[in-house]
């Protein structure tokens, strides 16, 4: 091996990850962190709760001081893409030319959709959310009193919302599905996010099409299938990601909804390595793309560990949060497949949602309920269940379970 060190493409949390990771543990080559943002690596849940709502300073953003990096010996690039992978050669491709590496990690990331632009989906007065230069263009939107049609009721569009509602303006929130949450929640987690919704005031279709966007300079609402329009000053895209995998394609490098890894971070490429949401990775039998910090974190600090040689195997424990009105969801485990669910709620207004799968847990929903949330992280990180009639009994003792 030679001494060109790690390339890392995305100076986001996972690509800030990797390479303080690296460096805690001692790599001691070069590490170049590459991001087409004109950004430091910065934290982007706070871009659709309190930075839009404009309860947090720009500065607070970012995952680290700027000079960490010269500190650590970071030398970060920023404003700046990498455009091609040669894995034959082991060098990228950006601005300043060819660079070679030992080891690249693909930490580029997802990117928004959109409605086409034959439908209107690039108006100006459409926007979606993804970057700080996102939250630039449209906090001057955000008035009291303009109407907002959001198009997607998942975290997202749900976070948006509430806070479009908590400043004054007239919601609409459209979601195609039959229900809000529907590919990440359960209905009772739904129901209470509607709920919640709907007592501040913003207005929730359900199994509502998009036809298309109105207005020919400029958004002025939008169309439904069955052909009502909705009047909007703006309006905002929650409607999901796809992973930026483009470079990693055109390597040739594996790609299936992700740049493809086996369970240490590595790509079909012995010196490839992917991280965080443009990555899928395996995970029971299948293999999933999770769109978290939690993830970007772990599978990112898995991979340095790979690459400073100490061989590591990633085993996702997810997590995940949304901040809604006063609201904090806390998630731990991933649902998917589960066949039965048990909700506790408590006399203090706290709720939480545990799903099983054959009886075994496998995630829980916990609102306002820290406690709740921190029960079945531990449980499911040890491997454990909780007996759903316990769970279900809001007088019985949840701590007892991790004595078990
Ligand atoms: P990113 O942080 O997106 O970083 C990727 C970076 O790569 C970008 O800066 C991109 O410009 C850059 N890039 C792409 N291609 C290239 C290239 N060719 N060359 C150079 N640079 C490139 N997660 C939670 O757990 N809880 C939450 O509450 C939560 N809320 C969220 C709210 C919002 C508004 C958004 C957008 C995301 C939220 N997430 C949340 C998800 C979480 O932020 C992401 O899962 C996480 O940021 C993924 O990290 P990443 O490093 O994979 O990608």
């Amino acid at each position: 091996m030679s001494d060109h060190g790690v390339i890392i493409a995305g100076a986001g949390q996972a690509g800030c990850s990797a390479a303080v990771k690296l460096r805690n543990l001692g790599y001691d080559k070069p590490i170049t962190l590459i991001g087409a943002e004109p950004h430091p690596p910065y934290q982007r849940p706070p871009l659709s709760k309190a930075y839009l709502l404009g309860e947090m300073p720009r500065d607070r953003l970012f995952l680290r001081p700027e000079a960490f990096y010269a500190e650590q010996e970071i030398s970060l690039r920023l404003g700046e893409e990498i455009t091609a992978v040669s894995t034959a050669d082991r060098r990228v491709a950006c601005g300043s030319g060819t660079l070679p590496y030992d080891h690249l990690i693909l930490a580029t990331g997802a990117s928004p959709r959109r409605l086409p632009a034959a439908l209107g989906g690039e108006l100006p007065g459409t926007y979606t959310i993804r970057g700080i230069a996102d939250i630039n263009a449209i906090a001057p939107e955000f008035q009291a009193g303009r109407r907002l049609v959001i198009a997607g009721g998942g975290y997202i569009g749900l976070e948006v919302a509430a806070v479009a509602a908590k400043l004054g303006l007239e919601v609409t929130l459209i979601e195609a599905a039959p229900r809000i949450l529907q590919r990440v929640a359960a209905p009772e987690t739904a129901a209470f996010f509607r709920e919640l919704h709907q007592s501040n005031g913003v207005r929730i279709l359900e199994d509502t099409q998009l036809a298309r966007v109105t207005g020919t300079e400029r958004a002025t609402g939008v169309e439904l299938a069955e052909g009502s329009t909705i009047a909007a000053d703006f309006i905002v895209f929650g409607i999901g990601v796809t992973p930026d995998t483009a470079l990693a394609s055109a390597a040739g490098l594996a790609v299936d909804n992700g740049i493809v890894t086996d369970s240490s971070g590595r790509t079909s490429d012995p010196h490839v390595w992917a991280a965080g949401d443009c990555a899928s990775l395996p995970f029971r039998g299948t293999r999933i793309r999770l769109e978290s910090v939690g993830n970007a974190i772990d599978q990112a600090e898995v991979i340095a560990a790979n690459i400073a040689g100490v061989p590591t195997v990633y085993d996702p424990k997810p997590w995940f949060w949304s901040d809604q009105y006063d609201v904090k969801l806390q998630i731990a485990g991933l649902n998917a497949g589960y066949d039965s669910t048990v909700t506790r709620a408590a006399p203090d207004g706290s709720v939480s949602v545990w799903y099983y799968r054959e009886n075994t847990l496998i995630a829980a929903d916990a609102m306002n309920d820290p406690r709740a949330y921190m029960i079945a992280k531990r449980l499911l990180d040890a491997g454990k269940s909780a007996p759903p009639d316990l769970v279900g009994d809001p007088g019985s003792d949840l701590k007892t379970l991790l004595k078990t």
